[in-house]
């Protein structure tokens, strides 16, 4: 167990935000993990990942907590199915990796997505017509009301659109300390969001899938190495149908896709639409390839960061009638 006190975050948040935390320890055991509970229960806690979805919009004054249990390892296997359970701070993509390898399907579609298995279960991270929901099959968790491990069946995970159970009702109850994922030995694939099919050959591998996915989101979306982001800042906005026809009345070129919920319109249309593409707060601004991911092109602070997803917001709303939530976390 490694505990340091005040400390930058600035390696820890993929915004790049250079604020400081109270205290930072890293967990390699449940039994760890329960001891820094216990130490620690009078202050503020969070549990992080790579911070790849959080803006840190000041210090935190409390303990931040990070899983250092990273293995992954079969649990049961079918004719059709290998059940992997993988520990929450493996990084994903790493996971996918090697699952591609294994040659087996399930999480290929989210390669390249940043941040780490416990996250990605609390996130429901989704990517190319595919969720981890889709390919999850039950939650290990230490419960902090009862310091015990439990497990979650994903009925209890209760997921939903970037959406689960650990950020509603369980917000800060569960510690996740591994998921467990059934994946396919048979080839079950999702080809058919955006330009995905056209990208690959018959009969894909999850290598070859995994590999077009990569491609096609380094030409789209900021790389974590070079830019500060959290990826998509807004989510796409689901909208009653009457609401989505007073729209297509008034702008007949809006995308718009059918749910069971209403109709999905992509956020980064409506904030192009709105006039948003060279909105700038301080450094922080719109990315020039995706609208929907705000960008620190430097040194930007918290409230530049804040500031222009508030202004964003407001110009969607005025034109649109339409109230952007936001995807990001803010701390
Ligand atoms: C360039 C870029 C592209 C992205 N693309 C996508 C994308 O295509 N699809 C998508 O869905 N997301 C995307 N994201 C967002 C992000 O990668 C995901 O939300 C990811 O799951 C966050 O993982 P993390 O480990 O960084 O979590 P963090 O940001 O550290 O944490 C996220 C949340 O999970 C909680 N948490 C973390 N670990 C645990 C744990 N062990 N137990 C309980 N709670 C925990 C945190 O408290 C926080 O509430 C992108 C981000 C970036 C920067």
């Amino acid at each position: 167990m490694q505990i340091q006190e005040n400390i930058s975050l600035l390696p820890h948040n993929t915004f790049r935000m250079d604020v400081r935390a109270r205290y930072w320890a890293e967990y390699g055991s449940t039994d760890e993990l329960r001891d820094l509970l216990q130490r620690f229960a009078d202050i503020p806690k969070l549990f992080i990942g790579q911070g790849s979805n959080l803006l840190f919009t000041k210090d935190y004054d409390g303990i931040i907590l990070h899983s250092s249990m990273a293995r992954a390892r079969a649990v049961n296997e079918t004719r059709d199915e290998v059940y992997i359970e993988a520990q929450s701070g493996l990084v994903l993509d790493q996971l996918i990796e090697q699952l591609c390898d294994m040659n087996l399907y399930g999480l290929e579609n989210l390669s390249h997505i940043p941040g780490e298995t416990g996250a990605a279960a609390v996130q429901n991270v989704g990517a190319y017509g595919t969720e981890a929901k889709d390919a999850i099959s039950e939650v290990q968790a230490l419960d902090t009301t009862t310091l015990q491990p439990c497990t979650l069946t994903h009925a209890d995970c209760h997921f939903g659109y970037r959406d689960s159970v650990f950020k509603h009702e369980a917000a800060g109850r569960y510690v996740i300390t591994s998921v467990t994922f059934r994946l396919s030995k048979q080839a079950v694939c999702h080809l058919d969001y955006g330009n995905l099919r056209e990208a690959l050959p018959a009969n894909p591998t999850p290598t070859d899938i995994r590999n077009a996915v990569i491609r096609i989101r380094q030409s789209k979306l900021p790389e974590v190495s070079q830019t500060g982001s959290a990826g998509s800042f807004f989510k796409n906005p689901v909208v009653a149908q009457e609401t989505a026809d007073t729209l297509l009345s008034k702008h007949p070129a809006m995308p718009y896709y059918k749910q069971t919920d209403g109709i999905k319109i992509p956020a980064a249309w409506l904030i192009e639409q709105a006039g948003c593409k060279r909105l700038t707060a301080g450094d922080a601004g719109v990315y020039e390839h995706q609208p929907l991911v705000i960008v620190n092109r430097g040194n930007a602070t918290p409230d530049n960061v804040m500031r222009l997803a508030q202004m964003i917001q407001e110009r969607v709303e005025e034109q649109f009638g339409i109230s952007l939530q936001r995807e990001v976390i803010y701390i």
